[in-house]
């Protein structure tokens, strides 16, 4: 019997998604405790599509016009979740906050006001992740650990944002215990930010080549772009 014809990048999410499976099934966690963001930035809508058609809902962009360009051309798929997980500049703020359910890179106060104040009234409050420097590298974007908890206090004064939980860009490294405390420090930072935020439930963090570790540490949402999509130009 012939197999039908699978393209690579079908084989290639379903290999993610066979990954997910496995590191859940190990740590005994349940499949649906750990979300999936298709991290599809330089890509082309075409791409997005051919997953969104394997059931993918939840897209990862970090450069805005590169993003507005496939929102644009993938309106008509109304369940699709676009999350930005790029750096933001303040003058760039507005068609975030039009286009986009997630911010998952919020880290200055300027930011959110401005997210709050320019997110349209018929939309549901914008989604938003604390961006945590846990590796407390001097180049890396993100908050302090220490600094999360006034930040979160500030965000919950914002009616049009909701705050949801952390997310990270650990250290690269393949030092895997040092990826490991990493990622532990994260978990215990959401914890503490639950007892005064209950609604934190995400904690995003675990890309391609850490996604097993992650699904370890009590990741809720992997954002996985290359081990999908493949290489980057
Ligand atoms: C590009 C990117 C990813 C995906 O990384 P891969 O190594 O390609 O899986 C995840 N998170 C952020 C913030 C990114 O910028």
């Amino acid at each position: 019997m012939q197999l039908p014809r699978m393209s690579t990048l079908v084989a290639t999410y379903q290999q993610v998604q066979s990954r997910i499976h496995r590191a859940c099934e190990q740590t005994g966690r349940p499949r649906s405790e750990v979300k999936l963001l298709a991290v599809s930035k330089t890509k082309p809508a075409t791409m997005v599509k051919e997953i969104y058609d394997q059931g993918q809902r939840s897209f990862g962009e970090n450069y805005l016009q590169d993003a507005l360009d496939k929102i644009e051309a993938l309106t008509e798929l109304t369940d699709i979740e676009w999350h930005f997980i790029g750096p933001i500049q303040s003058n760039k703020t507005r068609p975030i906050a039009e286009n986009f359910q997630w911010v998952e890179t919020l880290e200055r106060e300027k930011i959110a006001q401005r997210l709050n104040e320019q997110r349209p009234a018929e939309l549901p409050p914008l989604n938003v992740l604390i961006q945590v420097n846990i590796s407390g590298e001097a180049q890396k974007s993100g908050l302090k650990s220490e600094e999360v908890a006034d930040f979160a206090d500030l965000i919950a004064t914002l009616p049009n944002l909701t705050l949801r939980g952390l997310m990270c860009i650990p250290e690269a490294t393949e030092d895997e215990q040092k990826l490991a405390q990493q990622f532990d420090n994260m978990h215990k930072l959401l914890q503490s930010l639950q007892n005064k935020h209950p609604q934190c439930d995400t904690l995003s963090m675990g890309m391609s080549a850490d996604l097993e570790l992650a699904v370890k540490h009590h990741t809720t949402q992997v954002r996985i772009g290359t081990d999908i999509f493949g290489a980057r130009a």
